[in-house]
């Protein structure tokens, strides 16, 4: 039986950069993924990364940013963490490796992007997250004495004992063969749960599995009701287009040709918080200004951004837009429409990224410091997963350092075993994994988008609750132990349920208009009684609890938003 200091599961930025902080204590590390590491969807972050570099720039006003653009449900020492770490992680970056974009005077060049008072992201033409990724990937292999890769290993539950957790159960997807790990302390950075919506810029790989793992041990998830609306996503098949393009002076056009952010944020335009374009954007579609064929569309213009630049910048998009819309966006506007991208909620952490479960930490996507509050802003996500996978991999290894290695019964491998048996064992007669999976994500995006209300939330959850039934039955064709990625999305189904329910139930529980969430029955914020997390846990048996946990204030207190 494998047994490390440290476990960490994921191994996407916030993964990575775990295993090497940990790894410069000396503890011995593990580094699970059911991909290899640099197919994480940490490789498809485009437009950037933000730190206070610039000489005329400051950590507060990019903590002052954050924290107004979480309106003001982040909590401000982490972000305040978070902002003052950051123009050091990002140099450490740079002499790792990532040739970051340069200036005609050879400095570190920063874009503009949603909701910062200037010019504040590092980036890598549009593929910033592939240059990152694959740095630390080679900094990962320098550390091989005492960091295992084990890569396309599927974890399938946390393993705890007397309340604490002390390992995890993975399958090695080559070969089907099942083996307990055990650990003094597990990091999870397995990233978010996109794919609970359809559309989703998400990866198919990101199905929430880690959140539902800490929920079913019991830890708390927060801000689970927040989730973030991407102003333009293709709107053919959710692709993303980098924020990166207005970033670089892209306009938004309704049907009428006018620039109609000018209505709602008449300082930022464009570059208003994601939250407030998208719901700009929603609202124009829904009184009768939308494009494209069924008027459910939007146009980005990024004409207006001067050839050279585009084809230098934004050189993905422009590949994107020739193969999957068939548009040269250098010579003509793309249809976009918001969409589903990012999810602000996840596993309660402190800023170390310890949970409440001891011997359990949480980074990156999964986790919830909050630094995002209500809505995150552009390039601060990468920025997270960096400053507090770090930071988990530090105390995670101090942690361990200091104890001995617990025990972890063979009691879990016992029953993922048999639950393996079970999905193998399904008769023809259930539904199939895709329908649920799509009636799941349409069902979030009709409901749990934008603009919700009570309703359409309760609609949701009882067809989440109805689907959570018929998941018990799915059957899979595949019933061989080789790379059986049929199996391994049936299991990745529930995780998706467990998430889509806790999004909902805090979505109904938050009954007022911040972030991400708009409640057309409750329009406003309502600080008074509102200013608050929602945390939601496993009421012992299936039922999500609630209980709420205070917003942590600094210097910035809440006033109104206005872009
Ligand atoms: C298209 C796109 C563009 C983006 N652009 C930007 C940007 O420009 N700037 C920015 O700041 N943010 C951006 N984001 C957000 C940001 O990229 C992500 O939030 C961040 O990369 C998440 O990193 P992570 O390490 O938490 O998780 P991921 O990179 O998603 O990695 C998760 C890891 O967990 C593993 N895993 C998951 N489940 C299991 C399991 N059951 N067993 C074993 N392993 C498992 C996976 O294999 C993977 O290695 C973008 C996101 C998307 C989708």
């Amino acid at each position: 039986m494998p047994a490390y200091d440290v476990l960490i599961i994921g191994a996407g930025l916030a993964g990575q950069r775990a295993a090497i902080a940990a790894a410069k204590t000396g503890a011995t590390i593990a580094i699970l993924s059911k991909v290899h590491p640099v197919r994480s969807h940490s490789v498809a972050a485009a437009g950037g990364i933000n730190a206070a570099i610039s000489p005329v720039d400051d950590w507060r006003s990019h903590a002052y940013d954050t924290i107004k653009g979480s309106d003001f449900l982040g909590d401000q020492d982490a972000i305040e963490i978070m902002c003052r770490e950051a123009p050091a992680e990002v140099m450490w970056l740079e002499h790792a490796g990532v040739t970051f974009h340069r200036n005609q005077k050879g400095e570190m060049d920063l874009r503009a992007f949603g909701g910062a008072s200037m010019k504040r992201t590092a980036y890598v033409a549009d593929i910033t997250g592939q240059a990152l990724l694959h740095v630390l990937y080679e900094q990962l292999m320098k550390y091989h004495e005492v960091i295992d890769r084990y890569e396309e290993w599927f974890v399938t539950s946390l393993i705890t004992n007397e309340g604490a957790c002390v390992g995890a159960v993975a399958r090695e997807i080559r070969s089907g063969k099942i083996e307990t790990f055990t650990a003094k302390s597990v990091i999870l950075a397995s990233g978010g749960a996109g794919q609970c919506f359809q559309p989703t810029t998400n990866a198919l790989i990101c199905t929430g599995d880690g959140i539902a793992q800490a929920y079913q041990i019991g830890a708390p998830l927060m801000d689970m009701e927040m989730v973030q609306y991407h102003p333009t996503t293709l709107a053919e098949n959710g692709f993303l287009i980098t924020e990166g393009a207005r970033g670089e002076g892209a306009h938004l056009l309704n049907s009428e040709g006018e620039r109609f952010m000018e209505k709602y944020a008449p300082n930022k335009m464009e570059l208003a918080s994601r939250d407030v374009v998208s719901r700009a954007e929603q609202t124009e579609i829904l009184e009768g200004r939308g494009v494209g064929p069924d008027k459910q569309g939007i146009y980005l213009d990024i004409t207006v951004v001067p050839r050279k630049r585009t084809l230098e910048a934004l050189r993905e998009i422009v590949n994107i837009g020739k193969d999957f819309a068939g548009v040269d966006i250098t010579r003509e506007p793309i249809i976009i429409q918001p969409g589903m991208h990012y999810m602000m909620g996840g596993v309660k952490t402190d800023f170390n990224g310890a949970t409440e479960v001891p011997g359990l930490y949480a980074a990156g996507e999964v986790a919830c410091v909050s630094v995002h509050g209500g809505n995150r802003l552009g390039a601060n996500s990468l920025l997270d997963t960096l400053i507090f996978g770090r930071r988990s991999g530090e105390h995670a290894a101090e942690r361990a350092l200091a104890m001995q290695m617990p025990a972890a019964s063979d009691e879990q491998l016992i029953h993922d075993r048999e639950m393996i048996a079970e999905i193998l064992a399904r008769l023809k007669s259930g539904r199939r994994i895709s329908e649920i999976k799509q009636e799941l994500g349409t069902t979030m995006n009709r409901y749990a988008a934008v603009y919700r209300d009570e309703a359409g939330l309760q609609s949701a959850h009882e067809v989440v609750r109805r689907l959570k039934e018929e998941a018990k039955t799915v059957y899979v064709d595949d019933k061989g132990a080789v790379f059986n990625q049929d199996l391994l999305g049936a299991i990745e189904l529930d995780y998706m349920l467990d998430c889509a329910e806790t999004i909902v139930v805090a979505a109904l529980e938050r009954k007022e208009s911040r972030g991400a969430q708009f409640r057309t029955d409750y329009p406003e914020r309502n600080d008074a009684q509102w200013l608050k997390h929602i945390d939601v846990s496993r009421n012992g048996g299936d039922v999500p609890k609630i209980s709420y946990s205070e917003v942590t204030i600094t210097d910035w207190q809440p006033e109104a938003r206005t872009y």
